[in-house]
């Protein structure tokens, strides 16, 4: 039985390996490694659930709109109104019951687009590197973190090379913390342990091996317990300010509800019959259903984005997706397959060659083509899962561009050998900033005639930026540029291998110690296009979102894509990042509408790129996947993190696209707007019929005329309009029409004037149809009774009128929403049941509606649905530009 050292930072190495029973070369092995799982248990712990079902639906009689109503129902109950208490509780239940299920589902929703992303850790188990889920691993595992790597158990250092860590989950500490192996005091506070590393955090730069010394629930952060990499589900901007107008709503509508009070009271209306109807007009006025429905909204949209591939990190995202007005993406993996075929090597010589000419696609490479393929595989990282496999059908990981170079090498019986492997050892992982990978191997790798080499160092990376620091003559440099050039203009993935002998210990050789290189030749790609890109650069068109490239690729070949994609670019429209640095921010403002393409950007150009797109006012969504990119996607209104980038740039981003596809962008995009399309609809639906209670009792209390409405009528319509119809609106399909300016906020100008007018003229409109039905030679009863009938199946026709705010309603499908459809239908049977059957009608004080009537109250609802389409015309016509 081993047992895991205590204060594993202040004991030696040996020390650490006898107590873990390991060996911190190989690692463990399997059949130990699986004897260890039954014995620990998984490498998990519970993580503090974030709301409980009993919490939620407590809660949801907390909300004030459902205290309202339960303090309508003690009121009656207290007034002894039996039947309106019991509508009235009835209406809380349903309320409470609907808000529950959608709010728990938004929980689960948002809680299970986690298992989406699958985090896997690199271990070394019977002395091969392979990739596990970090729940099977245990004590006594060996790790191999790079930077960019999520750190899955706590653990003791055992080599490092400029490793540093980002610890600020742990210890709130912002800045990454340089990790060492030396000893350290027993004492020394967990900030300080600089030769151990803890799970939840991040790998930052370099690399380092690591014996794991606790797992799950053991580790530090499993004893805080804290809830890590969970989508926030805190309520997002929308959420919050409803909230805040819910409760202005309710007080506005108290202040006048009370005033109504008064003036009844004061013109001799029974105290106990003012009472009763101030809270029907109270309970009437309220919009129960908008949190309800918003949520609704909400969790069905990060579920129909988790179908298409994208992963909502962040409910917030959800809104601010559907205004995105700029998209900023990256070349490789998104608009291209990242299935590079590796098509000619060229040594040095042949890019110098005065007649040069990138040669067509070949299948098969010369022997010395053949050294320069074995050092990129030499230099390549990568784990490959089925070695024996036929490379063709590997299961590998590692950059995209790596692992297409092992199965090229593959093919050709190129890799290294075990004992090259553990001779490569100082590695200095690709940047996005310095564009090249740095590897030391063993010299028997180096082809003939370069044995001057010590220590040598393969350089792989941007072959401009290399040829830039080769031992040659600046014609010689020319020469070779253009060589480059050639190739990239031709679309081609270039990359420049050169060797090196850095002057600094082994194991502190960094980037600055890459200087004066060797260049060796270059080995170029074809990067196919997705072919979905150029259909879905054509919706997005549609919808005034603009979309340009920042890659770090060389110009000619971000622009050969480009092309091919369909842009309409010439070098004109190419910027690069050296460009960039030369520019201040006004000359670069100046540019930015002719720019859709910028490469050989760093991080830092792509931070200071969204920067100025956001200074003129777009909303930018941006894709990244290196550790650098980490600031990019946090300014970004919405920053995108690819499936196949690095951990960190996961963790910081809003939307995580599974399949690194521009489409899912677009698609994304497309239900971002759906969503708050729907939220508009719901808003002008919900909020445009507040005011038909308040003004019909109020105006019929000034008039000193019969009241209009009984208390439980009013109830009545209020029950079973709005709930439906508003967790109808959220799986509603209908996207409206948006221009730039309508699309970006809720409210904007054609949702603030349908609801204002809409709202406004209705509600006099029915109290002057009550006036005129007063006036005629009929019954009070049948006055009020077509009244209480074209009242309650206006609320409940108009939600067809508002499915589409941009579009006349014989323009779109009534019938493809068929939530609505029923909703809209058990509203008709509860209405008839109230005017038809004889106990209700003597509750409802209402008589049988004759046919003649019956055809009236249609008329009007065609004339209130007319008359609703002139109001929504106006609105597209006069307040929608663009
Ligand atoms: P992109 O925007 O296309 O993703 P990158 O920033 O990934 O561009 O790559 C820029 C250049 O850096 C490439 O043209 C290539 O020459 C080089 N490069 C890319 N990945 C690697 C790598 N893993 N190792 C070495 N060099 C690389
Ligand atoms: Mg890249």
């Amino acid at each position: 039985m081993m047992h895991s050292p205590t204060h594993a930072w202040a004991r030696s190495l040996e020390e650490v390996n006898t107590g873990l029973m390991t060996n911190l070369e190989t690692g463990l092995t399997s059949d130990e490694a699986r004897l260890r799982l039954k014995t620990y248990g998984r490498n998990e712990f519970k993580a503090k659930h974030s709301k409980g079902p009993v919490r939620l639906l407590v809660q949801q009689f907390v909300s004030p709109l459902i205290l309202i109503l339960i303090a309508a129902a003690l009121l009656t109950a207290f007034l002894g109104e039996w039947l309106d208490t019991s509508i009235i509780l009835f209406a809380v239940v349903v309320n409470a019951v609907l808000g529950f299920i959608q709010e728990y589902k938004a929980e689960r929703a948002i809680e299970s687009l986690t298992s989406y992303i699958t985090h896997r850790t690199r271990i070394i188990r019977d002395g091969v590197e392979q990739e596990v889920e970090p729940k099977f691993i245990v004590p006594g595992d060996l790790l191999h973190i790079t930077g960019g790597a999520r750190i899955t158990a706590d653990a003791r250092i055992v080599r490092e090379l400029n490793f540093s860590a980002d610890e600020a989950l742990l210890t709130g500490e912002s800045l990454p913390v340089e990790k060492t192996t030396d000893i350290l005091s027993e004492t020394t506070t967990l900030a300080e342990r600089t030769n151990m590393i803890f799970a939840g955090t991040l790998g930052m730069n370099g690399s380092c091996y690591a014996v794991v010394t606790a797992t799950g629930s053991n580790t530090e952060i499993g004893a805080l317990a804290k809830l890590v990499d969970t989508t926030t589900s805190e309520k997002t901007p929308l959420q919050k300010a409803l909230g805040q107008l819910t409760w202005i709503i309710i007080l506005v509508t108290t202040v006048v509800v009370a005033g109504v009070f008064l003036v009844g009271i004061m013109n001799d209306v029974p105290f106990y019959e003012m009472l009763l109807i101030s809270i029907a007009v109270l309970v009437g006025s309220v919009p129960e259903a908008l949190p309800v429905g918003l949520t609704a909204i909400l969790a069905i949209g990060v579920e129909r984005i988790a179908k298409r591939n994208g992963i909502i990190r962040n409910l917030t995202a959800s809104e601010t997706l559907g205004s995105t007005t700029l998209i900023i993406t990256d070349k490789t993996g998104t608009l291209t397959e990242a299935n590079m075929q590796l098509v000619d090597i060229d040594t040095a010589g042949d890019l110098l060659a005065p007649d040069y000419q990138p040669s067509e696609p070949r299948h098969s490479f010369d022997d010395v083509q053949q050294e320069l393929l074995a050092l990129a595989r030499a230099a390549s990282d990568v784990v490959i899962e089925n070695p024996d496999a036929d490379p063709a059908d590997w299961v590998m990981s590692g950059s995209l561009l790596e692992t297409n170079i092992a199965r090229a090498a593959g093919l050709y019986h190129i890799s290294p050998t075990a004992s090259d492997k553990s001779a490569i050892q100082t590695r200095i992982p690709f940047s996005s900033k310095y564009k090249f990978s740095a590897v030391r191997i063993p010299a028997h790798l180096l082809p003939g005639g370069l044995e001057q080499y010590e220590d040598p160092h393969v350089v792989m990376g941007a072959p401009d930026i290399l040829i830039e620091r080769a031992y040659l003559g600046h014609d010689e440099k020319a020469k070779l540029q253009s060589s480059v050039a050639a190739l990239s203009g031709a679309g081609r993935r270039v990359l420049g291998i050169a060797l090196v002998t850095p002057h600094a210990e082994p194991h502190h050789i960094t980037t600055e110690h890459i200087r004066h290189v060797t260049f060796l030749g270059a080995l170029s790609f074809v990067d196919p296009i997705r072919p979905e890109v150029p259909a879905a650069l054509e919706r997005i068109a549609h919808y005034h979102t603009r979309v340009i490239m920042a890659t770090g690729d060389l110009p000619g070949t971000a622009l050969a894509v480009a092309q091919e994609l369909g842009w309409d670019v010439t070098e004109h429209n190419v910027l690069t990042g050296a460009q960039l640095a030369q520019m201040n921010d006004e000359e670069l403002d100046g540019l930015l509408d002719s720019i859709s393409i910028f490469a050989r950007v760093t991080p830092q150009d792509k931070l200071r790129i969204v920067h100025l797109h956001q200074a003129r006012g777009e909303v930018v969504a941006m894709t990244g996947d290196g550790v650098n990119d980490a600031p990019s996607l946090k300014a970004a209104n919405i920053g995108i993190a690819v499936g196949s980038g690095t951990d960190v740039a996961k963790g910081v981003a809003d939307l995580i696209l599974l399949d690194n596809n521009f489409k899912t962008i677009v698609a994304t995009i497309e239900e971002g707007k759906q969503i708050l399309s729907n939220i508009k609809k719901l808003f002008v639906y919900l909020m445009s019929n507040t005011l038909d209670e308040l003004v019909l009792i109020g105006g019929a209390i000034i008039a000193g005329v019969a009241l209009p409405l009984s208390a439980i009528q009013i109830i009545w319509v209020n029950l079973f309009t709005g709930s439906l119809p508003a967790i109808a609106y959220a799986f509603d399909r209908q996207l409206m029409k948006e221009t730039e300016r309508t699309s970006r906020t809720l409210f904007d100008p054609r949702v603030t004037f349908l609801t204002a007018s809409v709202g406004a003229v209705i509600s006099l409109l029915l109290f002057g149809l009550y006036l005129f039905l007063l006036g005629i030679n009929i019954s009070t009863e049948l006055a009020r009774t077509v009244l209480f009938a074209a009242f309650g199946s206006y609320t409940l026709i108009i939600s067809f009128s508002f499915l589409d705010l941009s579009r006349p309603i014989w323009r779109y499908s009534l019938l493809k929403n068929k939530l609505l459809i029923a909703g809209v239908g058990i509203g008709f049977i509860l209405m008839l049941i109230t005017i038809y059957l004889p106990f209700f009608q003597y509750e409802f004080n209402t008589v049988p509606l004759p046919l003649p009537w019956i055809g009236f109250v249609i008329v009007w609802l065609i004339f209130n649905v007319l008359l609703v389409e002139c109001f929504k015309w106006f609105a597209n016509r006069w307040l929608v530009q663009g």
